[in-house]
């Protein structure tokens, strides 16, 4: 105990810092003095919640699984004290190769504070900072209610958020951000504070589309809509196509015209074990859809002849359940995204060849390449200014995947990710590379993840943040 008094001291008198301790000198000092400030239900691990690629994955020293939203705020406030660095989880699902935590941190796990409540009128949704889309969604369908999120069950309802939110309902509601009405958020001097349009309204527009360079939100309130079991139905599935099939494909989804009840996404997929062929794989969602008028609105799809048709009418707690396998935790998975405006079929034959080169490795069967197609027009009659997510003009979000357990496979994944990225970036379509940030690889310029956003981001951090506490997560200086 003596020794740890000494270790506190020297650091209060700025003579240590985070580098000069040790991980168990972090893990000691937190269980010593940080669990008495903590409330109950409040534990703390060596074991880090697994995350969904280990790849460049943050290392802490020990982890704070809190239970409030004070203990959140009383964890930073300790290790601004100690000086040294912490991180929240929520889903554990960010991929981007910026986290600095090696062994000398605290991971703040929020997994705790998953509670998901509905006001009375179900217009609107509290959701605490630890809930999975999984259990956002589920919470909405057992109120009657729907709520914008992201289309993967295991990624966390805000930590998807806090960069835009892409989701099955944007056409009808707009981005994840749009919906946010308030925020609790806990800043880098440990204070909790509100964080809506009228209480900090500069943060609040920084924190949507920048969240994590700001604070830690403990729980939102978000908008929602009251819906009938009909009104939460959709038409959606897979179609599955060989592979002479994709420039068809490619050309037929440039073409559609996205109406706001619709979606759809492209993979390059492994066809599943003992093959593991890849396949070429769409998934068209028309909420509120039948076999009639899905099969109409997919039409130019359902036309090139897929080879398996999966599609039907799914109720909103299963909208998500097809992509549980990529939901898988645990391999390597660097990821390479970019916005693009157009489908160019002979693109995505270039970057199928890269695909095919690497996923027949042995091990590396898994690895996917994604284009995602939404109806943009409710997001884009939002201001461009409400708040700092900048790519409301970018069509298309591809993201190339390499998924492997090996490290040894290292170089050829990232040769793989960034030469499908070049492919198409050359013709983007854009003045400028853009590309979504929750889909960035980490080594993008910030101006590519960020936009015309970045200088007045850059100003509100000096002031909210002034010693840089948020600072893993494409990091804003
Ligand atoms: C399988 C899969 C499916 C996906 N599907 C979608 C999708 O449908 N739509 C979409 O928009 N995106 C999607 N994404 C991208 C996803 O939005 C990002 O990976 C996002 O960063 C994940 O958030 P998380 O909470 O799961 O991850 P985490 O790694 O826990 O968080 C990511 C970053 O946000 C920070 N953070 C998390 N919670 C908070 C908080 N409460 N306050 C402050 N900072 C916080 C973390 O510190 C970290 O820096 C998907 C990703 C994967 C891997």
């Amino acid at each position: 105990m003596r020794i740890l008094r000494w270790f506190l001291a020297l650091t209060l008198a700025g003579i240590l810092k985070a580098e000069d301790f040790t991980s168990q000198q972090v893990a000691s000092k937190v269980q010593s003095d940080l669990t008495p400030k903590l409330s109950k239900g409040s534990f703390i691990t060596f074991k880090e919640p697994p995350r969904w690629s280990t790849f460049k994955a943050p290392d802490p020293a020990i982890v704070v699984n809190v239970k409030s939203e004070f203990d959140v705020a009383a964890t930073i406030m300790f290790c601004n004290l100690m000086k040294i660095p912490f991180l929240a989880q929520n889903g554990g699902n960010g991929w981007a190769t910026t986290f600095t935590m090696n062994n000398n941190g605290v991971l703040i796990n929020l997994a705790g504070l998953n509670q998901v409540t509905f006001s009375a009128d179900k217009k609107q949704a509290t959701i605490g900072a630890g809930a999975l889309i999984n259990t956002t969604i589920h919470a909405a369908n057992n109120a009657g209610a729907l709520v914008a999120t992201g289309n993967c069950n295991c990624v966390g309802t805000l930590g998807a958020y806090l960069g835009g939110g892409y989701g099955n309902l944007m056409g009808l509601f707009g981005f994840g951000v749009d919906n946010i009405i308030s925020m609790r958020v806990a800043t880098a001097d440990g204070k909790l504070q509100t964080v809506s349009a009228s209480s900090n309204p500069e943060l609040f527009w920084a924190m949507r589309g920048a969240g994590p360079n700001f604070g830690i939100v403990t729980s939102a309130v978000v908008k929602s809509k009251p819906a009938t079991p009909n009104e939460r139905s959709a038409w959606t599935g897979a179609l599955i196509f060989t592979p002479d099939k994709l420039e068809q494909v490619v050309q037929a989804i440039q073409d559609l015209d996205l109406k706001p009840e619709m979606n759809v996404f492209l993979y390059f997929i492994s066809s599943g074990p003992p093959s593991n062929d890849p396949v070429v794989l769409t998934t068209p969602f028309l909420y509120m859809g039948d076999a009639t008028s899905g099969r109409a609105a997919f039409a130019s799809l359902y036309e090139i002849g897929p080879i398996v048709d999966t599609t039907a009418v799914l109720p909103y707690d299963q909208w998500n359940t097809g992509g549980d396998g990529f939901c898988t935790r645990g391999p390597r998975k660097p990821s390479f995204g970019v916005g693009i405006q157009n489908m160019i079929p002979g693109d995505w034959r270039k970057v199928w060849d890269l695909y095919t080169a690497f996923q027949k490795k042995p091990g590396a069967e898994g690895s996917v390449v994604l284009l995602e197609a939404y109806s943009l027009t409710k997001a884009r009659s939002i201001s461009d200014s409400s708040a700092s997510f900048p790519h409301r003009g970018v069509n298309f979000n591809a993201v190339a995947i390499a998924w492997y357990e090996d490290p040894a496979y290292d170089g050829e994944a990232l040769a793989f990710g960034s030469a499908a990225r070049d492919i198409w970036r050359n013709s983007d379509g854009l003045a400028e590379n853009r590309t979504y940030i929750n889909f960035a690889n980490g080594d993008e310029d910030l101006l590519v993840v960020y936009g015309s956003s970045l200088a007045r981001l850059r100003t509100i951090k000096k002031r909210v943040d002034p010693g840089n506490k948020f600072n893993q997560w494409f990091n804003i200086v």
